[in-house]
């Protein structure tokens, strides 16, 4: 038996959620939401079966000429589980629809970490999800930091990581806000509570991180500074991330000289240009007066997505931690 799956909120992270849940042999999707009959609802329902988020919408998709199946109430009622990509806070407005209907979620970044019993990351904490009934996805940067840091633990003694985010302002469809030409440090008080977040799948990792926004829609960047217990040898650093599907090393020498030439790659690579992948910059791992050094760029709109597979594996106990990972990243093409 399929585990049924209910995605509520079909935009950048739900309709890649929905698509990698159909690439699955022991999971199916059972339908999607939208809020509004608007072209992303209408390429929906063309692939999925549709339902409206918000129950007395239902005339509206019909009088755009968009079927809609009922509402999420309707939806709720056929799903063992619903991943929640409604937009930040609002799936914790969603939470009690899903207590009410008996079934279990997924939360997304954006929500708190208290509104489920586990924050998660794949390579970071799987175990912490299995057998739970509400868990949440912690987001792009989280997950891109906590994917080095998970590996980086197992090598060596970490006595301090200090990390910087240069962020995308906003996802390339947003047409409402922005920045256009600034820098804008994000929060202004630091540190940020990125490390907060961190801590939520990694709570032994003694982590700082500062955040800043700039004019760019296409990924995040991180600066990584993580100071270490004896010496390291930079190409042990290489060789294991190579050997790590969810980690993808690009070199400035066969041209990836910014984030710009890594989706130009990503474009001709995967449906809508994702990378499930942490870009990590190769000549950037470095290791100097005690510290090693990394950049790399997460391509945000696609870094969560198998994630949230591996997270409804745990929780219905499917799949043991590498046995999920594994069957996640050979569906989606994580090689
Ligand atoms: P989005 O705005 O692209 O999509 C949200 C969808 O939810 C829209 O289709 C909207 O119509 C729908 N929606 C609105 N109100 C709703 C409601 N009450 N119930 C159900 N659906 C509703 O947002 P997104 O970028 O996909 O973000 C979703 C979640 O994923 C957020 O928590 C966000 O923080 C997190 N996240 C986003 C990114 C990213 O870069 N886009 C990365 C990681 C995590």
């Amino acid at each position: 038996m399929k585990v049924k799956v209910a995605i509520n909120g079909y935009g950048t992270i739900g309709k890649r959620v929905a698509d990698a849940v159909s690439l699955q042999g022991d999971m199916e999707v059972v339908g999607v939401t939208k809020t509004r009959p608007d072209f992303e609802a209408r390429m929906g329902a063309e692939k999925y079966s549709l339902y409206a988020a918000i129950p007395d919408r239902v005339e509206a998709f019909e009088n755009a000429g968009i079927k809609v199946e009922g509402t999420i109430e309707d939806l709720l009622e056929k799903a063992d589980i619903v991943v929640d990509c409604s937009p930040g806070k609002v799936g914790a407005e969603n939470k009690p629809l899903y207590e009410k209907a008996g079934v279990k979620a997924i939360f997304q970044g954006g929500e708190k970490a208290h509104i489920a019993e586990a924050s998660f990351s794949a390579l970071a904490n799987y175990d912490d999800a299995v057998g739970k009934n509400f868990v949440r996805v912690v987001s792009c940067n989280t997950t891109g930091l906590a994917r080095v840091l998970s590996i980086l633990k197992d090598m060596y003694s970490l006595k301090k990581v200090r990390a910087t985010m240069i962020r995308r302002v906003v996802d390339p469809k947003e047409d409402k806000k922005g920045l256009v030409n600034g820098i804008m440090p994000d929060p202004v008080k630091l540190p940020s509570h990125h490390a907060e977040d961190v801590k939520t799948v990694l709570p032994d990792v003694n982590i700082v991180t500062t955040a800043f926004k700039v004019p760019t829609t296409l990924m995040h960047l991180h600066s990584i500074a993580v100071e270490i217990d004896g010496d390291v040898n930079p190409d042990d650093v290489i060789a294991r991330f190579e050997e790590e599907p969810r980690i993808m090393l690009f070199s400035k020498e066969e041209g990836f000289t910014s984030t710009a030439k890594i989706i130009e790659f990503a474009r001709e690579y995967r449906l809508r240009y994702d990378l499930f992948e942490n870009a990590v910059w190769r000549e950037s791992i470095n290791f100097h007066d005690g510290e090693l050094y990394i950049t790399q760029a997460i391509h945000q709109e696609a870094i969560v997505v198998p994630e949230n597979i591996d997270a409804i594996r745990a929780m219905f106990e499917l799949a043991d931690k590498w046995e999920s990972i594994k069957k996640t990243n050979r569906t989606l093409g994580i090689v």
